[in-house]
């Protein structure tokens, strides 16, 4: 029988990437993001090249009540969750904290903290009734260091780190794994929502040297969950051959 994995955010990126990776390789899913018409076109994508099943659920992430209505509305079956990817997240601005802006903060802490907790807090009770399951968070480089003008996005991918290790720590005895993946720059919509849609700006960002593609990372997720049993990805940082740490890169003029 087809695993289920629910995938945060699968309406761009990694979490689109990681979509159809994972179908290719036989799970089915459960797909979600505020996007409803991109929901659509990625089930449509991957059951035209997949055997797979999908079941899509639109809902702001930041919500807790639609996070929980969302959730409720899947029929009885889509419930065994195997593995939850807990991809959904952005940033919001690069600025100073003196010159931050407030809703900016809110947008990042409430999705990439928030958002994550709320869907963690329904799903893992199923899996420990279940008796299996694997969560995977995305970190990120951002998680392990903190960059100029990068404070609060970086502070909640920290915060991101800190849970995953307290869930792998309330979860041991229930046999759910919790692992991390940590990406350094992955070329995604990422930049551009960053900048408020400034496509230049977010273009300058990956120009001069070569950063992760959606797929790369795809494909490490789909390393991290397919380990046999016995055996736990803690946490990947995966980087781009091009980037040393959150600020070095070998950038080419
Ligand atoms: P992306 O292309 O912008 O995709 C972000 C996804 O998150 C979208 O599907 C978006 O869906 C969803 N999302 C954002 N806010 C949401 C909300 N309030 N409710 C529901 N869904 C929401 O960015 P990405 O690079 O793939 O990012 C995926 C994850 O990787 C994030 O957690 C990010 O922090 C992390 N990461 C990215 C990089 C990078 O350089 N790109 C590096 C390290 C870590 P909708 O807009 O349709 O809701």
């Amino acid at each position: 029988m087809n695993k289920i994995a629910l995938i945060t955010g699968a309406t761009a990126g990694i979490g689109e990437a990681t979509a159809v990776l994972l179908a290719q390789n036989k799970y089915n899913l459960i797909l979600t993001g505020r996007r409803k018409e991109r929901l659509d076109l990625i089930k449509e994508k991957i059951t035209k090249q997949t055997s797979s099943k999908v079941t899509l659920l639109q809902f702001d992430i930041r919500s807790s009540k639609e996070t929980k209505n969302a959730i409720n509305s899947l029929p009885k079956p889509w419930l065994n969750i195997d593995v939850l990817i807990n991809n959904a997240g952005l940033a919001a601005g690069f600025s100073t904290i003196q010159e931050g802006t407030i809703d900016d903060w809110e947008r990042m802490i409430d999705t990439n903290i928030k958002g994550l907790l709320y869907i963690t807090r329904l799903i893992s009770p199923i899996m420990i009734k279940n008796g299996t399951g694997h969560i995977v968070n995305l970190s990120s480089i951002a998680g392990k260091e903190t960059y100029p003008l990068g404070n609060v996005y970086c502070a909640t991918k920290h915060a991101v780190q800190s849970v995953t290790k307290g869930m792998r720590i309330d979860l041991l005895k229930h046999g759910i794994k919790v692992s991390s993946v940590s990406p350094g720059a992955v070329n995604t919509e990422f930049a551009v929502v960053r900048f408020s849609g400034d496509t230049e700006r977010a273009k300058q960002v990956y120009e001069g040297f070569t950063p992760l593609q959606a797929q790369d990372v795809a494909e490490t997720i789909l390393f991290v969950i397919t380990r046999p049993i016995h055996v736990n990805i803690d946490d990947i940082l995966v980087m781009p051959t091009d980037q040393a740490f959150s600020r070095d890169f070998n950038k080419k003029p």
